[in-house]
């Protein structure tokens, strides 16, 4: 791997093929992918709606720029906007990049209120991006370390506490923007309150902050609805997204609504490819696919159902601390750093990821068949078992 920056390590397996829930390495072993390209595919892997609208697109106009209407575009701006309740959409590369877009926004809106260095509350643990801007505005040091100087402009409040929020709001007069993961992703699969949003969309009304909740990891079905603000009857003002959106084709969207809609005007921010017409395609087809096949109601039940067999299976393992998810997006917390849990469940035939060190977190496609989901309970289940009882002497 000697011309590849180090970025990402030695990596063990190289896949060659995929199809639904599974994927296949080049020495012909297969997996259950519950990681799904990390919250990407999750109407599976080359589903042949969205392999069609790729080939079909390829072979009649790649890109032309946004400096001509694209109307793959517009029709995918008119059902994300339908079906989110925001009014206006910026089509993005990547979740970084959408993040980027609410991050101007907000600082825009605070500029031309007359704030004085506008200021974003963001959250302890939170993860929103690898550019400059959105790892500042993330709340893990690990991403940050080495790069400074930060990007300014953000103040940090404990995820799930909405009086640490109200104190902040106290303690400064130049807050225009609350940035929040309804469900944190990177940050170990943590589900707040079930009333957070509520209190926080209350907050931002009461002083005329904008909420701007990052979807990246949780939209598109993710969690059971199709973005997860959707689980508490609000509309935050900008709502951004990426990882499912393309099922694999690299797309993001910054959504917003309202007075937040109306901040970026001509000449305020671009980009080359961004909803271009192969990505929007794709992503076209990975909407009314969603919607079609009731997907999203599927991840939805398919996630409360792996909750309950998970916690059935491992109720008698006090090694483990926590089993928590919302819809497809579940962590198993271990009472230990359990990384080496990758490298034991790839042996086993299951793709995992595990986050926040002790952390394993499933994000299985939603086309996931009742007996794949069998044997990922059955396959987890037995292996955080084992490696409990195996690591047990040394805590
Ligand atoms: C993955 C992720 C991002 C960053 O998206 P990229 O496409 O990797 O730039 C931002 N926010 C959240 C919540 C994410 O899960």
């Amino acid at each position: 791997m000697g011309t590849l920056m180090n970025t990402y390590g030695a990596r063990a397996v190289t896949i060659a093929k995929g199809e639904g829930s599974r994927v296949w390495d080049t020495e012909g072993n297969s997996y259950i992918d519950a990681i799904s390209g990390i919250a990407v595919c999750g109407l599976g892997h080359c589903h042949p709606a969205v392999t069609r609208a790729i080939s079909e697109q390829a072979a009649t106009l790649l890109h032309v720029s946004n400096l001509y209407n694209i109307p793959q575009q517009q029709r995918l701006a008119d059902a994300l906007c339908a079906i989110s309740g925001m009014d206006k959409v910026f089509f993005s590369n990547s979740g970084a990049e959408a993040n980027e877009a609410a991050i101007k926004i907000a600082r825009k809106y605070g500029n031309e209120k007359g704030v004085a260095n506008p200021t974003i509350v963001v959250m302890n643990n939170s993860f929103h991006g690898r550019t400059m801007a959105t790892l500042s505005a993330t709340g893990n040091t690990k991403v940050q370390i080495g790069f400074e100087p930060l990007v300014e402009g953000f103040v940090r409040a404990p995820f799930d506490d909405i009086a640490a929020v109200e104190a902040l709001a106290e303690a400064h007069d130049n807050i225009v923007a609350v940035l929040v993961e309804p469900v944190q992703g990177e940050g170990g699969v943590h589900v707040p309150a079930s009333d957070y949003l509520n209190r926080l969309r209350a907050l931002c009304d009461r002083h005329d902050w904008l909420l701007m909740t990052d979807e990246i990891q949780t939209g598109n079905g993710r969690t059971g609805r199709y973005f997860a603000y959707q689980h508490n009857d609000i509309l935050p003002d900008v709502v951004t997204t990426a990882k499912g959106l393309g099922n694999g084709m690299p797309i993001g969207a910054c959504l917003a609504r309202g007075k937040a809609a109306e901040v970026l005007q001509p000449g305020n921010h671009g980009t080359t490819f961004g909803g271009n017409p192969l990505a929007c395609s794709a992503a076209l087809a990975v909407v009314e696919t969603l919607q079609q096949d009731q997907l999203i109601e599927r991840a939805r039940d398919l996630g409360a159902q792996l909750l309950t067999r998970f916690k059935a299976a491992l109720k008698d393992e006090s090694g483990v601390t926590d089993i928590r998810g919302k819809g497809l997006m579940l962590g198993i917390q271990l009472d230990r750093p359990c990384a080496e849990l990758v490298s034991l469940a790839r042996d086993k035939g299951v793709l995992l990821n595990v986050t926040a060190g002790n952390t394993v977190r499933l994000l299985p496609p939603f086309v996931l068949t009742e007996a794949e989901a069998d044997e990922l309970v059955n396959t987890v289940s037995a292996l955080v078992r084992t490696f409990i009882h195996a690591t047990f002497t040394h805590q």
